[in-house]
C-alpha cells in the first residue's frame, strides 16, 4: 500500500477546493484520479463531509508551514481518532492482493481515512517539514516535498518561475 499516494490525495483535496462546490465537480475530480467507483456513488452528504475535511487538512499544512510540529501532530491525531482505519485485503479488477484502508461505508469516509493516513505516514516516515504551503504569494496551495534535499518551496513549476521573476524584478529595483 503506497501511503504517499494517499498523502497526494490530501494535497489534491486542499488545492482543488473549487471542485468541492458541487456534486458534478466532485465526480469529475474523483473520475480524474481513477476513483470511478467512488465517483458513481458520491452523495451530497459526502460533499459536505469533504468540505469540512478540506478545512481540517488545510489546517495541518498551515501548521506545518509555520513549523509548529506539535500542532501538526495534534491535528493529525484528532483526525485519526475521527476517521478510524478498517483495513481489508482486496483483489478486484485483476489486481494482485492489496490492502484497502477502509472497506464499504461512505465515499467521504474512505477519502478521509486515506488522506489522513497518508499525511500521518509522511510525517512519521519523512518528517513534518515535508508538508508545506506554496510561497509564491498569493498562491496558498499545499504541497508535499518528496525531493531528496527538502528544497521544495512552491506548489508547481508555474509558481516557482513566477516567484523567480518577482525576485529578479525586486533585485533590479533595489539597484
Ligand atoms: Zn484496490
Ligand atoms: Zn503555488
Amino acid at each position: 500500500m503506497d501511503l504517499t499516494s494517499y498523502a497526494e490525495l490530501a494535497v489534491l483535496l486542499v488545492n482543488r477546493g473549487d471542485e468541492l462546490r458541487g456534486l458534478t465537480e466532485l465526480r469529475e475530480l474523483l473520475d480524474e484520479t481513477g476513483r470511478r467507483e467512488s465517483a458513481a456513488r458520491v452523495t451530497r452528504r459526502d460533499l459536505d463531509a469533504l468540505r469540512e475535511l478540506r478545512e481540517e487538512l488545510a489546517g495541518v499544512f498551515q501548521a506545518a508551514a509555520e513549523g509548529d510540529e506539535d500542532d501538526v501532530v495534534e491535528r493529525l491525531n484528532g483526525l485519526l481518532v475521527r476517521h478510524p482505519v478498517h483495513p481489508q485485503i482486496s483483489g478486484h479488477d485483476g489486481q494482485r492482493w492489496h490492502m484497502h484502508l477502509t472497506e464499504g461505508g461512505r465515499v467521504a469516509d474512505a477519502l478521509a481515512v486515506g488522506s489522513v493516513m497518508g499525511l500521518a505516514s509522511v510525517v512519521t516516515g519523512l518528517g513534518v517539514d515535508r508538508l508545506g504551503i506554496c510561497q509564491a504569494s498569493p498562491c496558498r496551495n499545499a504541497y508535499l516535498d518528496t525531493s531528496s534535499n527538502r528544497s521544495r518551496r512552491y506548489c508547481s513549476e508555474r509558481c516557482a518561475s513566477r516567484a523567480n521573476v518577482a525576485a529578479y524584478r525586486a533585485r533590479k529595483r533595489g539597484g
